[in-house]
Formats: structure tokens, C-alpha cells, sequence
């Protein structure tokens, strides 16, 4: 059963998805060149407990950083380190928040610096392929709807929709029901309905859709070694527009 959420559950998540989406707003002017990506995850833990929130992610299955950080090549759920940010780069910010035992979930990815135009595509799309799925995340259409018109944006720019991970329901818990593919057929899939909150995140790689897992047990990157961008919102189902709950200030 995908959670429906009452009126004043929707509340609370409109409060963990502001605390998510100020953070990711402080972290992006954060990223310089020269940072860590360390400094990165401590900045993170200070402007989480600023907001009243716990990570959502630290001890996630063991997971050790507070938010996730993957650079260039890496896909997603990269962990903070030594490394150094360097002009050129993108960087991925994934960060969960905990406020008052809900959750709000939310993602972007940052160029360093000017990047090559191929680059910013891949960053271009992928922001486009997330804003395309949200569009369909409207009470009476289909999951498969959100899934499908993300994997069309995508694989119009010629670049790959990676298979292997996906979005997710969120609320109560980091990952409820559904899973949300960034690909799918149009119709298909359980109908959405209002109440219905979804962390709708696509990843996208610039060569092939195909990953692997580092020794790490955590970092996902891409198996070609091409650069790789994710992007995500938690949005909130209505009979109207959909309403992302996670919009950084600007
Ligand atoms: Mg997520």
C-alpha cells in the first residue's frame, strides 16, 4: 500500500522538506574549488542540527556520512573524504533530513566552475528529465506516467536513464512504497492519488546505464567511467498541480 497522508501529516512534511531543501540551498554555495568533500558532510551536520532535523542517512544501513556526495563519475550515494572539489567537477548532493519523525529527501547536482558543454547537458537533462516526471505526478494519472516521462527526456539527449536505482516513496520512513523507475511505460502502474508524497529522483549517465558498487559498499558509479548527474524532489500528490515540497529558497 503506497501511505496516504492526512492534512496535518502533510504539514510536517512540508516542514522536513523546507529543513531538506535549505540545507541542500547552503551546501550548494558551499562547493568551491579546494573544499573537501568531508568539509562538505560537517558543514552538512551543523546546518542539520541547525534546523532541528537529524540526518537521515547517517547509520542508514550503516551508511556513514550525513548526506551523500559523489563526484563526476560517481552516481550516487558517494561518501564524504579527503578528496578535494577541482574546477570541472560536478558534485552531488544528496541530502535527507529527519524534522519531528518525518522525512524529506532531496538532491542536485553542482558544476564547478564553467563546465564543457557536454557536461552541462548531462546536468541539463537531468534537471529537465526531474521536472518532466514531477509535471506527471497529478491525483488519477499512473506511476508509470512519472517513470516514463522521465526516461523520454533522457533518452531524447542520447544519454541513459541508470536502472539499478530509483526513487521512492517517503514520509514516516526514508524509502516506503513505491519504488518510482526513471523509466516505464505510460499507463501502467498503480494511480496516484492525493496524499501521496514521492522522492522522484533521476540519475543520469552520460555513456551507458550500467554501474557497480565500490569497495566502499556505498558508492555507485558509473561502469564506463563517464560523468554521471542525479537530481531530486520530494513532491506531494494533489488534485492540482503537484506541490514540491522540497523548492530551495532562492
Ligand atoms: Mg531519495
Amino acid at each position: 500500500m503506497i501511505p496516504i497522508k492526512s492534512g496535518r501529516e502533510i504539514g510536517w512534511m512540508r516542514d522536513a522538506g523546507r529543513a531538506a531543501a535549505a540545507v541542500l540551498s547552503k551546501l550548494v554555495a558551499a562547493v568551491s574549488p579546494g573544499v573537501t568533500t568531508g568539509e562538505i558532510d560537517s558543514l552538512a551536520a551543523e546546518l542539520i542540527h541547525a534546523e532541528g532535523c537529524s540526518s537521515a542517512f547517517l547509520g542508514y544501513r550503516g551508511f556513514p556520512g550525513n548526506i551523500c556526495i559523489s563526484l563526476n563519475d560517481e552516481v550516487v550515494h558517494g561518501i564524504g573524504g579527503v578528496r578535494r572539489v577541482q574546477y570541472g567537477d560536478i558534485v552531488k548532493l544528496d541530502v535527507g533530513v529527519v524534522k519531528a519523525g518525518w522525512v524529506g529527501d532531496t538532491a542536485t547536482t553542482v558544476g564547478v566552475g564553467v563546465l564543457p558543454q557536454s557536461l552541462q547537458a548531462l546536468v541539463d537533462v537531468t534537471e529537465q528529465a526531474l521536472a518532466a516526471g514531477i509535471a506527471e505526478a497529478f491525483d488519477g494519472n499512473r506511476l508509470g506516467d512519472v517513470c516514463s516521462a522521465i526516461e523520454r527526456v533522457v533518452v531524447a539527449s542520447g544519454m541513459s536513464v541508470v536502472r539499478d536505482f530509483v526513487g521512492h516513496g517517503v514520509g514516516r520512513k526514508l524509502h516506503e512504497e513505491p519504488q518510482i523507475p526513471n523509466y516505464g511505460k505510460r499507463g501502467t502502474g498503480p494511480k496516484l492519488k492525493a496524499g501521496m508524497t514521492l522522492a522522484i529522483e533521476p540519475m543520469v549517465n552520460l555513456g551507458g546505464a550500467a554501474v557497480r558498487v565500490l569497495d566502499d559498499h556505498w558508492t555507485v558509479v558509473a561502469l564506463d567511467g563517464l560523468p554521471s548527474a542525479h537530481c531530486e524532489h520530494t513532491v506531494l500528490v494533489t488534485k492540482g498541480s503537484p506541490e514540491i515540497l522540497t523548492q530551495r529558497p532562492v
